[in-house]
């Protein structure tokens, strides 16, 4: 029998922690607690104010084929109500670009034609996680193109992934941007209406959920975690007692903290991260668009600008813009900085001041060879082994969508 009386601890108040938990709670299970070591709830969905407008430093928007965030949203009372974010291409110096050159219409056009029907064998993608996905999918998602004879999708897909966080299209496998960009959403994105953003901000459709949980605690850095009949868990304030653990904050980073196998120490060191710099300048003098810059999609652009937002179409000129740029160790935030400051400057921008950085440990995942030796299956096999179970990013993806759509699943599976 169910026992709806168990002690369920979550780490993480995120989109994933948050999601789990409220699913927990419609399932009737009386005794969740989320465990969050920030002050505040949302993770990388993260809301700021300046000047009464808000600006997201973090996710920004979805899209219609969302259709588990609608759900959130639709039970919280929250609306689409955000600005259109209305879209440029711009070459470095400024001047307007396209995506597709004029000499490549028509073959571009033959090539996305053919997309539905490649897209429909790999259909299996459209489910929850990442486990049995066709092996295809495991090499780089530019390979993939050529092997299906469709290289251009790659000038397609490269503003809404590369420009969005998630690395370079010749490195991820295509697993991971054919779960988020399948059909519906690849054409969402295509057509800026269609973009969803939020007036008040992303976070607080995670403030609405968080209100209607029973108990989230905040300032609870998770400082130790042993398994033994019952899970023990420590944050610096207090020790707790839970019969399962549901981990949605970075799983490699539990090992510091978790009393863990030597199975998941052999899975958890293959996760990679992309850095991804978000910037908040007072500026003037660029495009009221978002504006993306195609010459900075590939590899050997790393730390140039790869996109910026224009939230509100009728700024004031001491407004913000947020700006975009990807790093890695020897690219770290400061040189990022010069680079992209550099960027605006070609762009035509006169820099006013920056107002707030965030540099994120982002998009969770594994490369190529990790996926082929089956990392994701061996993943779900570890669910509920030792009362644990694994939600967020990496289960599924780094996106609003797909972090809700996995904590579904999770629960109705296990729970
Ligand atoms: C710049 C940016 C832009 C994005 N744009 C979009 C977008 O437009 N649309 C979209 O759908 N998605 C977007 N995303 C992705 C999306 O925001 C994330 O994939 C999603 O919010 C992740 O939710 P999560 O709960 O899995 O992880 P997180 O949000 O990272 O939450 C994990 C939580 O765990 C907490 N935690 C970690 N360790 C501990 C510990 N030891 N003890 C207690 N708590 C702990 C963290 O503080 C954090 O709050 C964007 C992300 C970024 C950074």
């Amino acid at each position: 029998m169910v026992d709806k009386d168990k002690k369920i601890g979550i780490i993480g108040a995120g989109a994933s922690g948050l999601s789990t938990a409220y699913f927990l709670e419609n399932k009737g299970y009386r005794n969740v607690t989320v465990l969050e070591k920030g002050t505040r709830v949302g993770g990388k969905c993260f809301t700021i104010k300046y000047n009464d407008k808000t600006y997201e430093l973090g996710a920004m928007m979805a899209v219609p084929s969302h259709l588990n965030i609608l759900e959130l949203m639709n039970k919280v009372g929250m609306e689409r109500n955000g600005p259109v974010l209305y879209r440029g291409f711009f070459t470095p110096d400024g001047e307007k670009t396209q995506q597709i050159k004029n000499e490549e219409v028509v073959e571009f056009q033959r090539q996305f034609s053919r997309l539905p029907s490649i897209l429909n064998k790999y259909n299996k993608i459209l489910e929850p996680g990442l486990s049995k996905v066709h092996p295809d999918l495991y090499r780089p998602f530019k390979e993939w193109c050529i092997k299906n004879d469709i290289p251009l999708m790659e000038k397609v897909y490269g503003p809404p992934f590369t420009a969005f966080g998630y690395g370079y299209l010749d490195e991820i496998p295509a697993a991971y941007v054919l779960k988020f960009l399948d059909w519906e959403t690849l054409t969402s994105f295509i057509e800026v209406t269609h973009l969803i953003t939020w007036r008040e901000g992303i976070q607080e459709l995670w403030e609405r959920i968080a209100s209607e949980l029973n108990d989230i605690r905040l300032s609870s850095e998770v400082k130790s975690i042993e398994r033994k009949d019952k899970v023990i868990v420590n944050t610096d304030l207090e020790t707790l007692e839970f019969d399962n653990i549901i981990l949605t904050c970075p799983l490699d980073e539990s090992i510091y903290f978790m009393d863990t196998s030597q199975k998941e120490k052999d899975l958890f060191k293959n996760i990679k991260y992309t850095k991804f710099n978000v910037f908040a300048y007072s500026i003037e003098g660029l495009p009221k668009v978002s504006g993306y810059i195609p010459h900075h999609l590939p590899s050997n652009m790393l730390g140039h600008v790869l996109v910026w937002y224009y939230r509100w179409q009728d700024m004031a000129y001491n407004d913000l813009i947020t700006v975009y740029a990807l790093g890695n160790d020897e690219i770290d935030e400061s040189k990022c900085k010069a680079i992209v400051e550099e960027d605006l400057r070609r762009l035509g921008a006169k820099i006013n001041r920056l107002h707030i950085h965030k540099s994120w440990k982002y998009f969770p995942h594994v490369d190529s060879e990790t996926m082929a030796e089956g990392f994701y299956d061996k993943l779900e096999d570890l669910q509920s082994v030792n009362n644990t179970y694994y939600g967020g990013e990496i289960m599924s993806f780094s996106s609003i969508e797909q972090c809700i759509a996995y904590s579904k699943y999770l629960v109705n599976k296990f729970f």
